[in-house]
């Protein structure tokens, strides 16, 4: 669904990533974790079309994101290519940004009114499923302010899956939240890995929740992937001796 062919990224002189090689399966559930600094968010917002690669090449479902094919070459993509690939891409970041001056329902609703064409009839039944899932469907008339972070957080992720897309990016997103509510989210998007078709990449420092949910474990270390496998062998076993040194900070 998803892959990264030797993509490199750099700020000025840091070289955030190295030649990372990654793909990502349809339906595969996949947890970046890795120091602060290696590079997991800007993977993540690579693509969301936030951050434009260094160099390398990422495709979603074959099609490159950041270039387009003419003529047999790979030419930079115009902002048009970039926002029909970008349609097929959910992101929930750290710090929610509902807007504040419409009801949760309108939050959800309006991205598939507005962007898919969705009449308003269709995109609120769609979007009372989607909160009735996530938990809220009593707050449906709720501004954003009148609700505790937990509760905002599970309407931003109802507003990017109500869009149905392909993969869902998920980037630290329990780590701006007092730590009684970070629970209630976690089981959120646990419980939508279980139900849904869409592929997730994870960016996360909850190892416990990446166990759960992850089909995948990459860890990251100086933007390059240092070891990678199954949750019970990257998290249970680890062989680098980077990764032990990490995991003994959560024991
Ligand atoms: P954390 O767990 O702290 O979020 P991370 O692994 O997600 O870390 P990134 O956010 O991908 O790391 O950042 C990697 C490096 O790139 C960091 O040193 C960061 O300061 C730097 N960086 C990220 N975005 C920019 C930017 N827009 N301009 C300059 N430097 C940046």
């Amino acid at each position: 669904l998803v892959r990264y062919s030797k993509v490199s990224k750099s700020f000025g002189d840091l070289k955030v990533l190295k030649e990372l090689d990654l793909a990502i399966k349809h339906r595969e559930k996949v947890a970046l974790i890795g120091p602060s600094g290696s590079g997991k968010t800007t993977i993540i917002r690579m693509l969301m079309t936030l951050e434009q690669p260094t160099s390398g090449v990422i495709e979603l479902e074959g099609e490159p994101l950041w270039h387009k094919e003419v003529d047999g070459k790979l030419i930079e993509a115009d902002e048009k290519h970039l926002r029909k690939m970008r349609s097929d891409i959910g992101m929930v970041f750290q710090h929610f940004n509902l807007f504040p001056h419409m009801t949760i329902l309108r939050n959800v609703t309006e991205a598939p009114i507005r962007v898919q064409g969705l009449s308003k009839e269709e995109a609120e039944a769609r979007a009372i499923d989607m909160l009735e899932k996530v938990g809220l469907g009593d707050k449906l008339n709720a501004y954003p302010a009148q609700l505790s972070g937990g509760q905002q957080q599970r309407v931003a992720i109802a507003r990017a899956v109500v869009m149905r897309p392909k993969v869902m990016l998920f980037d630290e997103v329990t780590s701006a939240l007092d730590p009684e509510l970070v629970g209630e989210v976690l089981q959120v998007i646990k419980d939508l890995a279980e139900e849904t078709d869409m592929a997730m990449i994870l960016v996360t420092h909850e190892m416990d929740f990446a166990r759960d949910v992850a089909d995948r474990i990459v860890f990251l270390h100086d933007g390059q992937i240092e070891e990678e496998g199954a949750p019970q062998e990257v998290l249970g076993n680890p062989k680098s001796e980077r990764l032990q040194t990490f995991l003994g900070r959560f024991m």
